[in-house]
């Protein structure tokens, strides 16, 4: 088994207020060994100076769509070759790979090419990131992911499933475990991107969400909820999901069931933030910008409320939807902290706790012992300003399990 000495370097280990300064970390096979200052290097072991930089896990984003290409209008796809899409995410994976990203969670692919995608990585066909994923998305009918227009004509890019009561839904959620995915993604709300509803109006009932969790619990999936207006967040952390996706209109009570439960808030502040910065100038359609103006301001005082009442936060992005590019995720950490987060927490969010709801962290998600070593050294202190991780020529070198993905700093010695 190869081995790799991390030399000098100070590391945030995930958790940690402080980073751990001038320690060696050594790597044999996929694992993290040994961690502290008297670690030497054995005959063989390739030994890395890091000369002072920051060693920490490898980022993970809790909310993509790696089969969405960040184009102003989510529908331009349906006017290219269906291959596209996955010529198009294999590109996205390396993007990610770049900027330090070693675990996605997919929120919705089209087509199941996010599963395909998966297995090409898990099998070393193609660079990328760890993905966990949900195949389509599941929608009432005229909800967030109904595609149709008023006409019925649709304009479904394989990116949902209609499904409406209780046998239909747990019908669509088997199909989804079939097709391969890891997580059920649902909607209990309207959207900003979607043409003919309400981010404040409610989709699906209590029962069908309590039917879709149940059935999911069966084959060991969770839920995951696009949830927006408050009424639809309560309904989704009633029914038992395991994250509410957005969360844009919180009350205290709902946040408070939201604690008792264990529910994850993924905010993904970075999706009104780009439609907005881009607006209908970038070709972005109308509706979605004026929606996205309407709930910015109540988005980041819901997730204010809510951090600082202590719901769990995992960082997501939904990067792939319009100007919300992949590979400049790691905005989302300063919009967190603009919004009223402590820099190590967001660090937490895009680390330990992003691994805690997706259920990886006895394996990742930190920098320890045993640990797979999902590393990245990144030139700077992140602790001290969480924008450093923006720029991917900050991450000078990426390794997931063991195998170097990125190395700007040369063979080491
Ligand atoms: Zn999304």
């Amino acid at each position: 088994m190869g081995a790799m000495l991390f030399d000098n370097v100070n590391v945030f280990d995930g958790r940690s207020e402080e980073l751990l300064e001038g320690v060696s970390v050594l790597v044999r096979g996929n694992r993290i060994e040994r961690i502290g200052r008297d670690v030497r290097p054995q005959a063989g072991t390739e030994v890395l100076h890091g000369e002072g930089r920051t060693l920490m896990p490898g980022l993970i984003d809790c909310h993509v769509h790696v089969c969405l290409g960040a184009e102003a209008d989510p529908l331009a796809m349906v006017r290219e070759p269906k291959g596209m899409v996955v010529i198009k995410a294999v590109n996205f994976l390396n993007r990610y790979v770049d900027a330090g990203f070693t675990s996605l969670r997919d929120m919705g692919g089209v087509e199941y090419f996010d599963v395909a995608l998966k297995l090409a990585v898990s099998r070393g066909m193609i660079r990328g990131p760890r993905l966990f994923v949900s195949g389509k998305m599941i929608s009432e009918t005229g909800g967030h992911g109904d595609f149709y227009t008023p006409w019925g004509v649709s304009m479904d890019a394989g990116f949902s499933r209609i499904a409406d009561g209780v046998w239909e839904v747990v019908k669509a959620v088997r199909e989804q475990i079939r097709a391969g995915a890891d997580w059920i993604k649902i909607c209990t709300t309207g959207g900003v991107l979607s043409p003919a509803d309400d981010p404040r109006h409610s989709q699906f009932s209590v029962e069908e969400i309590e039917a879709i969790v149940r059935e999911a619990a069966t084959k060991g999936r969770r839920v995951a909820s696009h949830a927006q207006g408050l009424e639809g967040v309560r309904n989704a952390v009633r029914g038992g999901v395991a994250s509410v996706e957005h969360g844009i209109f919180l009350d205290d009570e709902v946040i408070e069931e939201m604690k008792e439960r264990g529910v994850y808030l993924v905010p993904t502040l970075s999706a009104p933030d780009a439609i907005i910065k881009h607006g209908t100038a970038g070709g972005i359609p109308d509706y979605g910008v004026r929606k996205a103006r309407e709930v910015m301001e109540v988005h980041r005082k819901s997730f204010r409320r809510a951090y600082e009442a202590g719901v769990r936060i995992a960082m997501g992005t939904d990067a792939g939807t319009p100007f919300n590019f992949h590979g400049s995720n790691a905005r989302e950490l300063s919009l967190m902290v603009e919004s009223g987060m402590k820099p190590v927490d967001a660090l937490r969010a895009a680390t330990s706790t992003a691994a805690e709801l997706l259920g990886i962290a006895d394996r990742t998600g930190t920098v320890e012992e045993g640990k797979l070593a999902d590393l990245i050294l990144v030139d700077g202190d992140p602790i001290r300003d969480v924008g450093i991780l923006s720029d991917p020529s900050n991450v000078l070198l990426v390794m997931k399990e063991g195998e170097v993905l990125k190395n700007t700093l040369g063979a080491g010695d």
